[in-house]
């Protein structure tokens, strides 16, 4: 049993993110694959839109993809989230470190070093990182020499032991960030994010500047 697990803030979801998790479900044959938004992640600004906003966003993104499915597995307690206990909470629920596939786009975990626990959250989980545009995996093994000996370049060497899976897949140049820009622009988003998501931004009046959030901040 594959479980894939794909943190982020998703503020919000888009093509780029549907292309890094099929990109994972095809490399690895997952079995399942959960996206895991984040209620207030740790290394970056807050989201400008709730939890609960961004998780419905995701829900109707992935609807009609086979074997993944929207989790709130991080979304429960009050406090920013840690990769690492994530990992360990799902280790606690009988889940084996080789059981488990954790998702990135090659931007980010160039930053591992950073997480909590480097590098001991590393045995916890494979973690399967996707090019990104501007981060290519190829460059990984380079930017991260203290885990080249970790890194695969066959996905399916990634057994019991937990290793680094580069997964060198083309993804959508897109970004939330971009998103959210064009939105407060008063600009389209359908070859950002899926139509579904399009019409929830546009009704629920999200990202646009002017309209106060349930914080009571723009
Ligand atoms: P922001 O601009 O707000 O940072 P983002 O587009 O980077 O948003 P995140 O929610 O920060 O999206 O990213 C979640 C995960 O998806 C990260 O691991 C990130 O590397 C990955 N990711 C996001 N967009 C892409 C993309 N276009 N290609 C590959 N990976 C991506
Ligand atoms: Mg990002």
């Amino acid at each position: 049993m594959k479980l894939g697990l794909f943190g982020g803030t998703f503020d919000p979801v888009h093509r780029g993110h549907l292309d890094v998790a099929r990109a994972a479900q095809r490399a690895i044959g997952l079995d399942d694959l959960w996206w895991l938004p984040a209620p207030a992640p740790p290394h970056r600004t807050r989201p400008q839109v709730s939890a609960y906003h961004r998780f419905a966003m995701v829900a109707l993104a992935i609807q009609d993809e086979p074997r993944m499915i929207v989790s709130d597995f991080e979304m429960a307690g009050p406090g920013p989230t840690y990769t690492s206990d994530t990992l360990a909470r799902l280790r606690a629920d009988g889940r084996s470190p080789g059981s488990l596939f954790f998702i990135t786009g090659a931007d980010a975990f160039r930053d591992i070093p950073q997480w909590k626990n480097y590098p001991r959250l590393l045995d916890a989980a494979h973690f399967m990182v996707v090019s990104r545009p501007g981060a290519p995996v190829a460059a990984l093994r380079d930017q991260l020499p203290d885990l080249a000996s970790r890194m695969v370049d066959d996905p399916h060497d990634a057994r019991a032991e937990p290793r680094i899976v580069p997964v060198d897949a083309p993804t959508a140049n897109v970004s939330s960030t971009e998103i959210r820009q064009a939105v407060a622009a008063g600009g389209g988003l359908e070859s950002l994010v899926p139509p579904s998501v399009a019409t929830y931004i546009d009704r629920h009046r999200l990202y646009a500047l002017s309209v106060p959030n349930s914080k009571g901040t723009a």
